[in-house]
């Protein structure tokens, strides 16, 4: 028997949109770094994502990316290392992305120690506010880099629509290019990858007005839910339901759809707003925000509503549901990237696996 709740995903699925995807970057001379971080970096997940053509396996956290170790493919860590963790820095993972010189220079020393030469890429800032050097300070940096004797600069990238939302450009990208073109010319030295963001940037392929040069693009969301993320739009083509939720109604039952009582707080200290809808069907599934995003919910049927969570049960109003639902019976949501990222985190959510 099934346990539950649990992810059910498609690894074909995800094999397929990985293929896609890599297919529309390569006939525009763009390598794909393929993020699993949302995924935990399930091995079996990644496995997909390396059969369907990613040239980099690509993680926020080297705790993700020690599952991986075994792949042939390039291992980058995505988020600025911390200084805590260089030594397991230098052994697992081939390439970082880099914002502070101190902690440059303490990768150099720890490569040196394992007569290693750890590649990095220089984050630039270019208005979206989280990570990245500033443009008039790169020269600085790159000047101090390019004497580092266990430190190859491979490149630079640029993260955006992640903290302010600014949506990638012919104009942001453009300038991430001059400034390669500058190190190019003054240091004399190649810049092997040049990575234009994330599936923010994938509409510009789309438009062609992906500027040339670009080189690079790191992908997660689009890989694993067919989506991109400038404007929300489906990737032709690519699927949006390799994950799927499933959790189980432990209670049904036609309640008023206002309590009764003085309203104070609920158990996240918010203050709820009710709508007087009458009395209502509902069913209560076995599942919380200890394990998913209420919010990042969308469930299967399409005459079913989320309507609250605490933190182990989920209040889904079924009134209108064609379905005549029982205890016992099990619903399905395709998942939001947030919801995703928090069901494959929680280890109360059981992963099954659909191979073809
Ligand atoms: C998470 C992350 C990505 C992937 O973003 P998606 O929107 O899922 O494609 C790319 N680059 C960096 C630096 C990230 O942290």
């Amino acid at each position: 028997m099934n346990r539950y709740p649990r992810v059910v995903i498609d690894l074909h699925k995800v094999e397929m949109n990985t293929k896609l995807l890599v297919e529309k970057c390569s006939s525009n001379n763009l390598s794909i770094m393929g993020v699993t971080k949302a995924f935990c970096a399930e091995p079996r997940v990644v496995e997909a994502m390396v059969k369907g053509g990613i040239s980099y396996i690509a993680d926020s956290r080297i705790d993700n990316i020690k599952k991986v170790a075994e792949y042939q493919v390039p291992k980058v860590l995505l988020r600025l290392p911390m200084k805590s963790e260089i030594d397991d820095l230098v052994r697992l993972v081939d390439i970082s992305l880099n914002s502070e010189i101190e902690t440059i220079r303490a990768i150099d020393v720890a490569a040196g120690k394992l007569e290693r030469i750890h590649k990095i890429i220089l984050m630039v800032e270019l208005g979206d506010l989280r990570e990245g050097i500033l443009p008039e300070d790169l020269r600085t940096v790159v000047d101090e880099v390019v004497k580092l004797d266990n430190i190859s600069l491979a490149g630079l990238g640029v993260n955006l629509t992640c903290y302010g939302g600014v949506i990638p450009s012919e104009g942001n990208l453009g300038e991430l290019l001059n400034l390669a073109e500058v190190i190019k010319k003054e240091y004399g030295i190649n810049l092997e990858i040049i990575s234009g963001g994330n599936s923010s940037s994938l509409y510009l392929i789309d438009e062609g007005r992906m500027p040339e040069g670009i080189n690079n693009l790191r992908l997660g969301e689009a890989i694993l839910l067919g989506r991109e993320t400038a404007y929300g739009e489906r990737v032709e083509g690519a699927s949006s339901d390799s994950y799927v939720l499933e959790a189980e109604i432990i209670e049904l039952k036609s309640k008023p759809s206002i309590p009764t009582g003085e309203i104070g707080m609920d158990a996240f200290g918010n203050k709820p707003q009710f709508e007087d809808r009458g009395v209502r069907r509902r069913a209560i599934l076995a599942v919380g925000r200890q394990d998913i995003d209420p919010d990042g919910l969308i469930p299967r049927d399409p005459n079913i509503t989320v309507i609250g969570a605490s933190s182990d049960h989920l209040i889904m109003d079924v009134e209108e549901s064609e379905n005549n639902y029982e205890i016992g019976d099990i619903l399905s949501f395709d998942l939001e990237y947030g919801a995703l990222l928090k069901a494959m985190t929680s280890n109360y959510i059981g992963k099954d696996f659909i191979e073809k």
